[in-house]
């Protein structure tokens, strides 16, 4: 079984559904996001080096988070199938993507793009940042992110597409009604 994008942006539910599909097949569910803070946890050199970037809303380097990918692929027995969750975030980092693939000796199967309008977006995140103790999730850097987003992160949409890979889900109900329809497009 080919391995998994999940693309979305900021408050789409992406890593909520990306955690769901993993456990539920038994793949391995590979947050970004998730790595970047535990090195920042533990206090790694990595953890210092993203830690700016983050808490500003914008994307750590693309040399630096493919170099973190390519050590966690490393430990992905070559069966597994793996669920990316905020993995690409832009072209450089979908085409290193390709190349740590063909490595391996696997490939991608699927991106889904979880389709939420801005105005839900800021409301969810608004309503989770409190309790999520995430550092980002103020509103100036809210609004950072969304527009990072826009800017770096939706072109891939259009990237995917052309290549035939893409798959719209509408990520506007609930998360169980979410996880329905991304189920009828995934085996
Ligand atoms: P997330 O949990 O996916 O929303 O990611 C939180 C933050 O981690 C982002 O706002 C970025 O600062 C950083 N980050 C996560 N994934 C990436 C990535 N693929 N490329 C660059 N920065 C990332």
């Amino acid at each position: 079984m080919p391995d998994v994008v999940f693309l979305g942006p900021p408050g789409s539910g992406k890593g909520t559904q990306a955690a769901r599909v993993a456990s539920a097949r038994g793949w391995v569910h590979l947050s970004t996001g998730d790595l970047f803070r535990r090195h920042l946890r533990e206090r790694t050199p990595l953890g210092a080096l993203a830690h700016r970037y983050i808490d500003e809303g914008r994307l750590v380097p693309d040399s630096v988070t493919v170099d973190m990918v390519r050590e966690r692929l490393g430990e992905v027995p070559a069966a597994t199938p793996i669920v990316f969750d905020g993995f690409p975030r832009t072209v450089a980092q979908a085409d290193a993507l390709d190349a740590l693939l063909a490595e391996r000796g696997r490939s991608l199967g699927r991106v889904l793009i979880l389709d939420v309008p801005r105005e839900t977006l800021v409301a969810r995140i608004a309503g989770r940042a409190k309790s999520s103790g995430r550092t980002d999730e103020t509103p100036e850097v809210v609004a950072r992110r969304l527009d990072v987003y826009a800017s770096e992160t939706a072109p891939l949409v259009a990237h995917y597409d052309e290549r035939g890979l893409l798959i719209h889900v509408d990520g506007t109900g609930s998360v169980d009604a979410v996880d329905d329809t991304i189920a009828r497009v995934l085996p």
